[in-house]
């Protein structure tokens, strides 16, 4: 007896360093969740990883969703369900979001351990499902303002008015790469650019979340879809990818890394199958790559029905059970049930069988248990009313027109034919003329923002905003055809005759996921025949696309005078656009995707290099306009481009710095964007990649010097062993017209080039 009792002593004695070790690292919340899992049954731990639709706990039939007692009371005190979500196709005021919330959260604290339920939304430009919120252009517009300020901005008030509609979980951003222009979610991305996603991204994480997620104007953030959901072999929503190692972890995984540095405390999963896996089995991706190398330590949570589909559509799980098993396994948290309780009945069984162990599930509840604790849930499980004054206020407003104005994106400018005069005649016509659905797009008032001519109360189309900018009497409207058929064009081309200038607005109406599937990228003919027609009256035609990806437009554009990229920027997007039209604001936009010329050229512009330099062999990069181009009212020259150190050594870093000059005769916006190639590398280097951008103002005559740092890692690139490294060499840098070269020098990476 004592022989044992010393054992042990010696035992513990061994053990003292790493117990204190793991304590110092558990803090204080830790302790305080492990706590409360302590006292958790094994169904209440398994509710928590169950999020089902607001659907589930509402009466049937009924026109907005009244909560239904019964059904509320089963998915709490039955299934203690962690998580509720969304609306199906409708919009809500503050008030009713008051009331459901209000009930969802008495409903959990009567609850035996009174664990509040975290709500989670779709406010991906804006509050979503909120009547009278402030609605931001999508992501591929704020992108194309380069200016991370405005979107750190957006971010907080997003967060602002989700909190004031007393919900603290936002699903966005999304930080997927819109490489693929046929993908109809395209547009909710930041670009078809890494770094560009990738610093975006940080920054609306950081306004969603401020300094601390949990006071009453912060929402937990959630980047989805990881990894590899925007590009799709058929460029269709949720269809396979074939995306090698490699690949994805140039360009794909940089945003989501970049994000859990960010702090990001939540994360959504990619619905699809890459190489055959879908991204929901694998534990490869969840586990190895996201907790291991990511070091990620929030909440997986599964997109919509993902864990369903592991069995029923991509056919890896025999059974729905074996489904759950799997995804599990693999490292989800929590699963988008979303309609009903079998993953709670199956997983309960799984971890009683043994095939779950029951530190996956600890593990999960942990992370769900630590996000509701940080949004403060625990101690405020619904906001006060009376704490958001500024909710839909025209403060909020004002910085919405300020991205959409940063973000539209005037491509061509033939003769200077803009800015316009405001005592001309214009004729608005096409079928994004007087909708604002092609302005909002997906993901407003409802899923496929259908319902925003009617609820974006007091939002100007472009027509309206026109009409109040230069009066009714100087604006005829005749719509000439719809999205896919020719309505009234000869109304149109006679009125055109009498105009002295046309605004042709082309473009889609709104849509997202599998509804926005397109065959074909051309504009539909109806556009193009009422562009063509048009364009033989000789008037000039200003030519403004309003749509959620670049469609085909080449012949059309051939015939403009100036050509508006307006992507979807949003309910205050009509009056962006009539500022910039007739001259109230300068645009400064860039595209942050490349603009296809042709259907099967859709090259990004991070392509290969050409065969000593010979532009006949263009990889497939021919486009209508590239990546980053945008035109001002102004002019601007770059001069002086200049490197602090001709070599680079490891540890160090360059100045690179440029003048830039407003030599027009107009204040204007530039972004200044910087790129690097890497001459000669072991893998075949990128023709050029962009690493630092800024946006500076300038008056007329002002010259400003920007300065960006570059390092070593900045350089880095994925090599043949999946390692991302940074090889000596030759680098050149452009910015402008502007370039320069200098020689990294590596003692741990030499040069593989010539090894082959
Ligand atoms: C979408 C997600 C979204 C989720 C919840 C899914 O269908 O893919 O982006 O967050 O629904 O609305």
């Amino acid at each position: 007896m004592r022989r044992i009792s010393v054992i042990l002593v010696s035992l513990a004695f061994l053990a003292i360093p790493a117990f204190a070790q793991a304590q110092k690292q558990s803090s204080a919340l830790d302790k305080k969740v492990d706590a409360l899992i302590a006292k958790m049954t094994l169904e209440e731990k398994v509710g928590q990883m169950t999020e089902v639709t607001l659907d589930v706990v509402s009466k049937s039939n009924a026109s907005s969703h009244q909560l239904d007692g019964d059904k509320l009371k089963e998915a709490i005190m039955k299934y203690h369900v962690g998580s509720i979500l969304n609306v199906s196709g409708f919009a809500y005021d503050r008030k009713h979001w008051y009331e459901v919330i209000s009930q969802i959260q008495e409903a959990a604290g009567k609850d035996r351990l009174k664990i509040p339920v975290i709500y989670g939304i779709d406010a991906i430009h804006g509050v979503t499902y909120t009547l009278g919120s402030t609605l931001f252009p999508q992501e591929v517009a704020m992108a194309a303002t380069f200016n991370r300020g405005i979107v750190h901005k957006a971010g907080e008030i997003t967060a602002y008015e989700t909190r004031a509609s007393y919900i603290p979980w936002n699903y966005s951003p999304v930080l997927d790469l819109g490489k693929s222009p046929l993908w109809p979610r395209i547009y909710e991305t930041f670009g078809e650019d890494p770094y560009l996603v990738k610093t975006m991204g940080a920054s609306i994480i950081k306004g969603y979340q401020g300094n601390d997620v949990g006071d009453k104007y912060h929402v937990a953030a959630c980047m989805k879809h990881y990894l590899g959901y925007s590009y799709p072999l058929s460029g269709k929503d949720r269809t396979p990818s074939w995306i090698p190692d490699r690949y994805m972890r140039e360009y794909f995984l940089p945003p989501f890394a970049e994000a859990v540095k960010a702090g990001a405390k939540t994360l959504m999963i990619n619905s699809g199958e890459i190489n055959g896996v879908p991204i929901h089995a694998s534990k490869y991706m969840l586990t190895d790559v996201l907790r291991g190398e990511l070091h990620f330590d929030g909440i997986a949570v599964t997109d919509w029905r993902d864990i369903q589909y592991l069995h029923d559509r991509h056919h890896i799980a025999a059974t729905q059970k074996d489904a759950v098993m799997i995804a599990v396994n693999a490292g989800v948290d929590m699963s988008m049930v979303p309609y009903e309780y079998t993953f709670f009945t199956y997983l309960v069984e799984l971890v009683k069988e043994g095939k779950v162990p029951m530190s996956r599930i600890n593990e999960a509840v942990h992370r769900i248990l630590k996000v509701k604790y940080e949004l403060g849930l625990f101690d405020r499980p619904v906001g006060n009313p009376d704490d958001y004054p500024k909710f839909g206020s025209d403060e909020f407003r004002s910085v919405s027109l300020q991205a959409a104005t940063e973000a539209i994106t005037l491509l061509k400018n033939k003769n200077n034919v803009l800015p316009l005069k405001k005592n001309i005649k214009v004729l608005v016509t096409g079928p994004t003329a007087n909708t604002m659905r092609s302005l909002d797009g997906g993901w407003s008032y409802n899923w496929q923002g259908d319902l925003a001519d009617k609820l974006a109360v007091g939002k100007n189309t472009i027509l309206k905003a026109i009409e109040q900018k230069i009066g009714k009497d100087n604006v005829t409207y005749q719509p000439g055809a719809s999205f896919d058929q020719l309505q009234n064009i000869d109304e149109a081309v006679a009125a055109a005759k009498n105009s002295d200038i046309i605004v042709l607005c082309l473009g889609e109406l709104s849509y997202t996921e599998n509804v926005g599937n397109i065959d074909d990228l051309n504009l539909p003919s109806a556009q193009t025949q009422l562009a063509l027609e048009l364009a033989k009256t000789g008037k000039p035609v200003i030519l403004v696309l309003a749509e959620g990806r670049p469609r085909i437009v080449t012949e059309v554009e051939s015939h403009s005078a100036a050509t508006i990229m307006a992507y979807l920027p949003g309910n205050e997007g009509g009056d962006a656009l009539a500022n910039i039209l007739f001259g109230d604001a300068n645009p400064s936009g860039r595209l942050s995707i490349t603009y296809p010329k042709y259907t099967n050229s859709l090259n990004n512009y991070y392509r290969k290099n050409l065969e000593n330099g010979n532009p006949d062999d263009s990889h497939g990069y021919n486009p209508l306009y590239e990546f980053g181009t945008g035109l001002s009212y102004t002019t601007f020259s770059y001069s002086n481009l200049h490197v602090s150190k001709s070599e680079l050594k490891d540890g160090e870093m360059i100045s690179v710095s440029v003048d830039v000059k407003n030599t027009g005769t107009l204040e204007g916006k530039e972004s200044v964007l910087l790129y690097t190639s890497q001459m000669y590398a072991s893998i075949s280097p990128d023709f050029k990649r962009l690493r630092a951008y800024d946006k500076i103002n300038l008056k007329a005559g002002e010259t400003k010097t920007v300065t960006f740092k570059i390092t070593p890692k900045d350089l880095a690139f994925v090599n043949d062993v999946s390692k991302t490294v940074t090889e000596a060499g030759d680098y050149k840098i452009m910015i402008g017209d502007q370039t320069a070269g200098f020689k990294y020098i590596s003692s741990t990476v030499p040069s593989r080039t010539g090894r082959l």
